[in-house]
């Protein structure tokens, strides 16, 4: 009688634990629970309330970093162009790219500073594409490329004097060391029809609408694309252009994924 009972009381415990596994939403260390704002690296971007988070990708996510899918991507060396800087994957303070030159493409600035380098392989790159949408009437302007860990944390700095802290500062700059822009990989890219600003809406203009369907041959990705925000951790920026490579833009590009989708979820 009395195992009987025992057995009764383990069968249930075993039924409630059961249960409750059930119930309880998978929950990814990758993915922000918390988060309703994403930070922009931009200086000269608004902030904008992400949507929340689509609920499929929580189960997809199954992979945390460094047990990334794609073991052939060399995606945690600095010195390949398909390194991934993001909030897990911070560069060294000291990292400045080795083959630096300056982009040769019109700006939106006349001065002779960092912004308007890039490494010798994305700048020549981007000089092709600008050429290529030239010929075609797109009629495209870089704003920023190159920023160096020290001018990250000085713009860093201002905002988190500017707002009261790190963590509103985050919202709308990225910390040192977590900018793409410091890989030497990045550029901002604007046009006259948006004043040559970094807003959002440059991406309802032809000149975005060319850049999502071309950049890619020229092994460029719009590294944050809009819906993809709770992946990247940041806001949709249909500006920021970065190089990764031909082959890697164009799987991305075709698969319709951001770098993150591809290295670490199972597809
Ligand atoms: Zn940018």
């Amino acid at each position: 009688m009395f195992k009987k009972f025992i057995v009764i009381i383990v069968t249930i415990t075993l039924f409630i634990t059961i249960g409750c596994s059930r119930i309880t939403p998978p929950v990814d260390a990758n993915i922000p629970q918390d988060k309703q704002t994403g930070p922009q690296e931009d200086q000269d971007s608004s902030t904008n309330p992400l949507p929340p988070p689509e609920t499929e990708n929580s189960d997809t996510f199954m992979l945390k970093i460094g047990e990334a899918t794609k073991d052939t991507i060399s995606y945690r060396d600095i010195a390949s162009v398909a390194v991934l800087v993001n909030k897990q994957n911070e560069l060294p303070s000291d990292y400045v790219p080795p083959d630096l030159v300056e982009v040769n493409i019109p700006f939106t600035f006349k001065e002779k500073v960092e912004k308007r380098l890039m490494r010798q392989e994305a700048a020549e790159k981007l000089a092709e594409l600008f050429a290529v949408a030239k010929k075609e009437n797109i009629i495209l302007y870089g704003v920023s490329g190159y920023r160096s860990y020290q001018t990250q944390k000085s713009l860093f700095a201002y905002f988190t004097q500017r707002d009261g802290s790190e963590e509103k500062a985050n919202l709308i700059s990225a910390r040192p060391g977590e900018s793409e822009h410091q890989t030497g990989l990045a550029m901002d890219i604007s046009s006259q029809s948006v004043n040559f600003g970094l807003v959002e809406n440059f991406g309802d203009t032809k000149e975005y609408a060319w850049l999502k369907d071309n950049a890619h041959n020229f092994g460029y990705v719009i590294r944050y694309p809009k819906g993809k925000e709770h992946i990247t951790e940041y806001s949709y920026e249909p500006w920021h252009l970065r190089y990764i490579g031909k082959d890697l833009a164009t799987k991305l590009y075709e698969e319709k994924i951001t770098y993150e989708e591809y290295l670490f979820f199972k597809i």
